[in-house]
């Protein structure tokens, strides 16, 4: 599923992200940036140890939750890793959503910076940190459409979704969010 905002493209993917062949990649890090399960497991297992030993040395104190950092994608396709911090999902009074909005903005503005017209997430803190999937799946999308609507870029702002119970999440809170705010859905 696709929609177009202006000259940019979201699309939605049921897949791996660590086979994406985009400009970067984004990561679910931890504050820590310590690697872990989850999608930051696979990146880094695939991605081989040139990633965390690249954060190490530029990011020693980490990442604060609701922002991001980048580095190199070591034996990746893509070209940078962006490692995004989400929140730990607490029942939604603790500031989650401007928070999941925050590492999603902070990884646009870092894939601008270095010139990347394309970018793949996965559904940042849907996973471990316990996110509901719908409400994580709106937050992005409206995320995403304001930065694409204010910046013009990246080109290709792509979803990628690691099973089809995320992938139906995407694409509903996709529908809903355009029908409020109609945009071209080719
Ligand atoms: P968080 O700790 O931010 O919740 P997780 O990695 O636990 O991060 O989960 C985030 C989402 O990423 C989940 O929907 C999970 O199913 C998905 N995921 C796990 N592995 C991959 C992968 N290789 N590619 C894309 N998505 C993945």
């Amino acid at each position: 599923m696709r929609a177009t905002i202006d000259k940019c493209t979201i699309e939605l993917q049921q897949g791996d992200i660590t086979e994406q062949h985009v400009d970067a990649i984004v990561n679910a890090a931890n504050s820590r940036l310590a690697g872990g399960g989850g999608v930051d497991g696979a990146i880094h297992r695939r991605g081989g140890p040139e990633i965390m030993a690249e954060t190490r040395r530029k990011y020693p104190h980490g990442c604060p939750t609701g922002s991001a950092v980048i580095s190199g994608a070591g034996n990746l396709p893509a070209k940078y890793v962006i490692h995004a911090v989400g929140p730990v999902w607490q029942g939604g009074g603790a500031g989650e959503a401007e928070l999941l909005a925050g590492a999603f903005r902070r990884s646009l503005e870092l894939a601008v910076e270095h010139d990347c017209r394309s970018v793949a997430f996965p559904a940042i803190s849907a996973g471990a940190y316990g996110y509901p999937l719908d409400q994580a799946a709106a937050v992005a999308l409206r995320t995403v459409i304001d930065f694409l609507r204010a910046n013009g870029r990246p080109e290709i702002v792509r979803f990628v979704l690691f099973d089809a119970r995320a992938y139906g999440a995407f694409a509903a809170a996709l529908e809903q969010v355009t029908s409020e705010n109609p945009i071209d859905r080719p």
